[in-house]
């Protein structure tokens, strides 16, 4: 069968290109570009994103977790692959074996993935709490470095890098621009403390999507590339020296036409009662598939090229939009519900959230297609 054509998402793979190109243009010389791809490239399709991501020549990949990671070695990729989030210790020996690189919380943790580990030595990054206070070492630098050493230690462990993660970095104003700078200046000073003990590593990092761009810094070896590859914003109330360009665009089809009458009342609730006589369709997505029920009676979706509002409560598979605008609609006819004109950051405002949540919530039962 070839992809149903009920709601599908299609990925624009030149503008993964696009915004990789326009990101590369604020990392200083010494920063690699890392593609964070987790969550199935924030729902966009590891299978579609990650061969495009090998064609570009990318050499470095975060995920959350081992399966993901697994999943890029069955995938073909080569590369270096970090993971940002926990692996239980009895798999210690599967990140050997596919040669991944763990996010290292603290020496507890450390030992117990040592101690696992059979078949070598687990290769580490360990996280640095510079202010995000989610994982990593949390001390002052002295300690901080006290702990690295005794990580270092560890029989079964190799750290090759650290890393840290800013928490505003997104945001414009003063005082986020100055616990930023402060973020980066402890990860600088336990490393400059270790170059004193003797100790350098060779891969420390800290730069996000939003870092990348707003805090560029030569002294980070990656850019952990998240968001802004997939065209979205760190922060869409923060403007970006470029446009990036929204890769996934989801559709569905008009299952039905209908003209109903003042008084009519549209879907479950009857929270939508006609004024007038309006021409109606059903659209062939619903919460189910991501798209979010709390913009029932809010939203707007796109119909050849004219903007209509969602009727009504969004079901769990369809929903109601008015499309009296449009003289020519019928069955069959294909609606874009986000995409680059209404983004998913557009919606996520809607419905209080961020574009991240929008594009990592589109259902596992929509296929991703390849956009012609
Ligand atoms: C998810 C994540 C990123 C990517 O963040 P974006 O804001 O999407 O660029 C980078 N680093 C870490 C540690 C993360 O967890």
């Amino acid at each position: 069968m070839n992809c149903l054509r009920r709601c599908w998402a299609e990925i624009d793979l030149d503008n993964i290109s696009y915004n990789i190109g326009q990101y590369r243009r604020y990392l200083k010389d010494g920063t690699e570009l890392l593609c964070v791809v987790k969550a199935n490239c924030y729902g966009h399709s590891e299978a579609i994103v990650v061969p495009h991501l090998e064609k570009l020549g990318i050499k470095w990949y975060a995920v959350s977790n081992l399966i993901e990671a697994e999943h890029l070695r069955s995938l073909g990729v080569k590369g270096e692959i970090l993971i940002l989030g926990y692996t239980p210790e009895e798999n210690a020996d599967d990140l050997i074996r596919f040669n991944i690189i763990q996010a290292c919380t603290e020496f507890a943790y450390a030992e117990k993935l040592s101690r696992s580990a059979k078949a070598g030595k687990v290769r580490m990054h360990i996280a640095i709490d510079t202010g995000m206070t989610r994982i990593g070492l949390h001390s002052d630098t002295a300690a901080n470095a006290d702990e690295v050493e005794k990580i270092m230690a560890l029989e079964n462990v190799q750290v090759e890098g650290m890393f840290t993660h800013y928490a505003v970095a997104d945001s414009d104003e003063e005082s986020c621009n100055e616990y930023t700078k402060a973020q980066t200046d402890k990860i600088l000073a336990l490393d400059d403390e270790l170059k004193r003990r003797g100790i350098s590593l060779s891969c420390v990092h800290f730069l996000n999507s939003a870092g990348g761009v707003y805090h560029s810094n030569e002294a980070s070896a990656l850019a952990r590339l998240g968001i802004i590859l997939y065209g979205l914003y760190p922060d869409p109330a923060t403007a970006l020296p470029f446009e990036p360009k929204p890769v996934m665009t989801l559709k569905a089809v008009i299952s039905q036409v209908k003209f109903i009458e003042a008084g009519t009342t549209v879907s479950y609730g009857r929270t939508f009662t006609a004024d007038r006589r309006i021409k109606l369709a059903t659209v062939t997505a619903g919460y189910a598939d991501g798209f979010p029920r709390a913009l029932s009676n809010k939203g707007e979706i796109i119909i050849k090229g004219v903007r209509c509002p969602i009727v009504g409560r969004i079901c769990m598979d369809q929903f109601m939009c008015d499309v009296s605008a449009l003289d020519d609609v019928q069955e069959g006819d294909v609606a874009t519900l986000f995409g680059s004109e209404i983004t998913a950051d557009d919606i996520a405002k809607q419905v209080g959230t961020i574009g991240y949540e929008i594009v990592c919530g589109i259902a596992e039962r929509v296929p991703r297609i390849i956009a012609e």
